[in-house]
């Protein structure tokens, strides 16, 4: 009866050789009780499991509203512990390059991931003397990861007084978990077909997370599906071929001691670039902001509204008594555009190339449940100035210049910023300078040779670039050296 495989017979045969099976089957299959029999899921500690197929970047599409960008896994292994609850997951993924898009060359990049209750961090793979960084933002993504497998789903189903509906082909259950929504598909042969949350993000909103389970085998003691297939704000993020699964006994990772003591609070550093030009460095992603005669303007709101909030703070402590009336947006990336909504309750009015204004509009009218942010709270309708050429937010003192970035790789609504009273470059991802004493890259990044054929193009006179990532303020000779330019 497990191994029966419909596809395998005629459909009418296969239907009537089914009805005869599954009567002559003691007890009810295709039920909350009878999956959680087949898939052991009451008796399991965790599940382990290894595999290969894909990986895909989620909120990194290379132009707005196109699928997240695919990458070649070579080695995934996860670990899940239902008593804790834990994961880790490990995994080595390598770049598919588009055809016709011009990406930095491909490596292997090997990852190491843990969530352990409401913690998440990543450990530094090859290098045990780093610190694990906390990853909080994907806490959410990684507790999902846990009661979406087969038998996690089927445990919090049994625990959380699930609701249980008959549907056609099985049964449909539903329930909460610590305040996410979770609806499953159990069929006839008690296998969990198909499994659905919701989690926040800045961007989508409550995120649909959806994960589909087929060709179930034995693995060794442990009923477990070959093929895994999930998506994440309706495209793809995980495609994978299970080549060995096994229960779990192993005790949960605990959460690293630099990782508990981690604090909390933002930094937002300031650096004065020109009078009433700000350089706002954070730990990872930066703004800039520009103090107008009325009005200040701010270049990009990355990450969340928790840093939104922290810069916004710093602006009005900077440039006391002007209200941010423009946040420019570089593109239309997650972790660049996650703190735009914030803004736009600050009364700001977001500019971005034209291409980002249906994706933005479309992706912020989905339901804001799991965590409302102040725009879902205020209602206030966003307002928009968009460029497809030079866009200038005049000023006699600091007039802004934003740019599209034309053919870069990275994406395909992408701009630049230029101030040109101070010389200023303020771009993102097109050049990351390196930290102090990094080894230098192999090749040219074609992003960064791109963003300098650009600044030729527009014959913009740059002296210094305030990078969106990086370790600071640097000169247009760092950008000529590092692809290869300076003599
Ligand atoms: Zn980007």
């Amino acid at each position: 009866m497990k191994q029966f495989k419909p596809g395998m017979l005629p459909a009418a045969g296969a239907a009537l050789l089914g009805a005869v099976l599954l009567a002559s089957c003691a007890g009810k299959h295709g039920t909350l009780e009878s999956a959680s029999h087949h898939l052991d899921a009451t008796s399991v500690k965790g599940v382990q499991f290894s595999a290969t197929g894909k990986w895909f970047q989620f909120g990194q599409a290379p132009a707005p509203g196109q699928a997240w960008p695919a990458f070649e896994v070579s080695a995934y292994a996860a670990e899940i512990h239902y008593e804790g609850p834990a994961a880790r997951v490990q995994l080595t993924r390598k770049q598919i390059v588009e055809p016709g898009r011009e990406r930095p060359a491909p490596v292997d990049q090997q990852f190491d991931q843990y969530v352990s209750g409401g913690t998440a961090w990543n450990a530094q793979v090859g290098q045990a003397a780093s610190p694990p960084t906390p990853q909080p933002a994907a806490v959410e993504e990684r507790q999902a990861e846990i009661w979406t497998t087969p038998q996690g789903f089927l445990r919090a189903a049994l625990g959380a007084n699930a609701q249980v509906s008959p549907s056609e082909n099985g049964s449909e259950v539903r329930f909460e978990l610590g305040g996410h929504r979770y609806a499953g598909l159990i069929n006839k042969q008690d296998e969990v077909e198909r499994v659905q949350t919701w989690i926040s993000n800045p961007v989508l909103g409550d995120a649909l997370d959806e994960v589909t389970y087929t060709d179930y085998k034995n693995f060794g003691g442990l009923v477990f599906p070959a093929r895994i297939q999930r998506s994440l704000g309706g495209f793809p993020v995980l495609d994978i071929t299970v080549s060995d699964a096994a229960k779990l006994a192993d005790t949960a990772p605990a959460v690293p001691a630099q990782v508990a003591a981690a604090p909390a609070a933002l930094v937002v550093e300031s650096q004065l670039v020109a009078p009433g030009v700000f350089y706002l460095r954070g730990g990872t992603h930066h703004s800039v902001a520009i103090e107008q005669a009325q009005q200040v303007v701010v270049v990009e709101a990355p990450q969340n509204e928790e840093r939104s909030n922290a810069v916004i703070a710093k602006v009005k402590e900077l440039i006391p008594g002007k209200p941010i009336r423009f946040v420019v947006n570089t593109h239309q990336h997650f972790d660049h555009s996650g703190g735009l909504r914030s803004y736009v309750d600050e009364g700001a009015t977001v500019v971005t190339h034209a291409a980002n204004r249906a994706f933005y509009e479309a992706a912020w009218t989905n339901p804001r449940t799991l965590q409302p942010d102040r725009l879902a709270k205020s209602g206030k309708a966003p307002v928009w100035l968009t460029f497809t050429d030079r866009l200038v937010l005049d000023d006699a003192r600091h007039p802004v210049e934003i740019h599209p970035l034309a053919g870069n790789g990275h994406n395909d609504a992408f701009a630049l910023v230029y101030l040109p009273k101070e010389k200023l470059l303020i771009e993102a991802d097109a050049y990351t300078p390196a930290a102090a004493g990094a080894t230098p890259a192999p090749a040219p990044n074609p992003y960064s040779v791109n963003l300098y054929r650009n600044v030729q193009r527009l014959k913009l006179d740059v002296a210094q670039i305030a990078a969106l990532h990086g370790p600071g303020l640097v000169k247009l000779q760092d950008l000529k050296l590092a692809i290869g330019e300076a003599r």
